[in-house]
């Protein structure tokens, strides 16, 4: 029986009621009145209720899909305007005890397997800090052997001590496997920003069917986020990996997931999170019969702005170029860039050394590591005695192979804001005291200037010539947008204080 404000996710997550909400959307959709209507409560910036997306995402009339699209844009530059989010997701370790049919780290994969050392991790830092990120994602495979949660949070300590030239990570997020209260608890107390943990898929069947060890538990994988909230972790993270099941029950599963948020802690998610299945190493993505088309994807990420419009929407490399383009003008507000996904090689491709790595599935890099032993319990997979006989390995392929630079020149010709910023985390603006403000779009007032000094920083430390020139341009220009003219004011001040060399002015 579906109940929002359930502690177990066959409740929250109510297959039923699921199915019933695309019967009816079926039906409602043929229906222009009831259309208009949701649409009408949508550009008020009301949100949606997982029954009225649905009757969304039935839309199949190009009129109304366009319709849904301008409208998803005007949300979504209401709440958060024109700036984009930039962040870089750092892989610690491929060790994992789980074999995901869709994953290039599963067990029964025959890679090499390693994990960073601090002083390897160190220099990730620094190549990451060269880049110009201030934001990353920490991301490890699941095994509490080689990968405890000691580690994570030696991890954690070392990436925010780790201080190169002006570059300074600010915000350290976290995708790490399901784990306990306690363990919730320590993580917010090593200061992370927000915790995210893909469901995969919503639907229990499919889920049971495409897992094997420990992450094969529906339940605990589902309530993670119930525990992360118990744990003080109040910034959280969803997403199913579009692919695996119908999209259409994926999507309002996430949005039903964001409702049981909402109803049982009073903090809706603060991302969700849109990736596709790509293929990996044994992993041939054809051989799945779920996959989404773009047109139906670009749907999904528009009826999801709307019906969530507080949320950031997260797109990472999986997507290419021109797609994610497309995509970040209909609710998109957070990209990654320049991403390797495989253990070790931003050092490596930034020359700094250090890290025995060649960058597996990093942007531009290709290569072979060495590295450890192979999955706890799995026959057959070599360990560190094979050093050189087998391939690192990334645990996708990427499409958007750009690096950070590229990217950055990219949004600023498209009209957006590149931003570095992490300043609702610095100023304890998390949970309950960010949602107020991401409803009534207050947010944007703080998203415009910070999103121009993070920008002016990296202007003055990473740019070359050429995005020098087009980012004083934008600076100079959209300054003139911050409406609060006490704030704007205040904001100048602080760029002319960057560009005499101080660092992370926020508000
Ligand atoms: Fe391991 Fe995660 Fe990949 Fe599953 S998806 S095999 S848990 S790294
Ligand atoms: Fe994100 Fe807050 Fe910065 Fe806006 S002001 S970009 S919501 S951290």
């Amino acid at each position: 029986m579906y109940n929002a404000k359930s502690g177990d996710s066959n409740e929250f997550i109510d297959h039923q009621e699921i199915l019933d909400s695309i019967e009816e959307a079926k039906k409602l959709a043929a229906s222009k009145s009831t259309i208009s209507s949701i649409l009408e409560k949508a550009e008020a910036y009301k949100g949606l209720t997982h029954r009225e997306a649905a009757v969304l995402l039935e839309v199949t009339n190009e009129e109304t899909l366009n319709r849904i699209y301008n409208s998803a844009k005007k949300v979504k530059e209401k709440i958060y305007g024109k700036r984009i989010v930039i962040f870089a997701p750092l892989y610690l370790s491929n060790y994992c005890v789980n074999d995901c049919t869709y994953c290039g780290y599963k067990c029964s994969n025959k890679i090499l397997r390693r994990q960073l050392s601090q002083e390897e991790l160190k220099l990730e830092v620094r190549a990451l800090e060269a880049l110009g990120h201030k934001r990353l994602l920490l991301e490890t495979g699941e095994d509490d052997e080689k990968c405890p949660i000691d580690y994570i949070l030696q991890c954690i300590e070392t990436i925010y001590n780790e201080k190169f030239k002006n570059g300074a990570i600010r915000r350290v997020n976290i995708d790490i496997a399901a784990t306990t209260v306690e363990n919730y608890k320590k993580l917010r107390d090593a200061q992370i920003g927000t915790y995210i943990l893909f469901q995969e898929t919503y639907h229990k069947p499919t889920y049971l069917a495409l897992h094997k060890g420990p992450k094969q538990n529906y339940e605990w994988h589902t309530e993670a986020m119930d525990r992360a909230m118990q744990g003080g972790i109040d910034d959280v993270g969803i997403g199913p990996l579009y692919g695996l099941y119908e999209w259409r029950y994926e999507t309002i599963a996430t949005l039903m997931h964001a409702e049981h948020l909402e109803a049982a802690y009073g903090v809706g998610p603060h991302t969700i999170s849109f990736p596709r299945l790509l293929s990996a190493e044994n992993v041939d993505r054809n051989s799945f019969k779920y996959l989404v088309n773009d047109d139906d994807f670009k749907k999904i990420v528009a009826v999801t702005r709307l019906a969530v419009p507080y949320t950031g929407m997260i797109l990472s490399t999986r997507e290419s170029a021109d797609f994610r383009k497309e995509l970040l003008e209909v609710g998109i507000s957070q990209i990654s860039a320049g991403s390797c996904v495989g253990v070790g090689g931003y050092a490596t491709q930034a020359g700094l050394g250090g890290a025995d790595a060649a960058g597996a599935g990093c942007a531009g890099a290709a290569g072979t590591a060495a590295g450890g032993a192979g999955c706890t319990g799995a026959a057959g997979v070599a360990g560190a005695g094979d050093k050189g006989e087998l391939e690192e390995k990334p645990q996708f392929n990427l499409a958007d192979h750009r690096k950070p630079m590229d990217v950055i020149k990219w949004l600023v010709k498209d009209g957006y804001i590149p931003s570095y910023c992490t300043a609702c985390y610095k100023e304890g603006r998390t949970g309950d005291r960010f949602m107020p403000l991401a409803k009534s779009g207050e947010i944007a007032n703080f998203c415009l200037p910070n999103a121009l000094l993070t920008f002016e920083e990296f202007l003055g430390d990473y740019a070359d010539d050429e995005l020098k020139v087009m980012g004083k341009k934008l600076i100079d220009t959209e300054m003139r947008n911050v409406p609060n003219e006490g704030r704007r004011e205040k904001a100048i001040q602080y760029l002319e204080k960057i560009r005499a060399g101080e660092r992370d002015l926020r508000f």
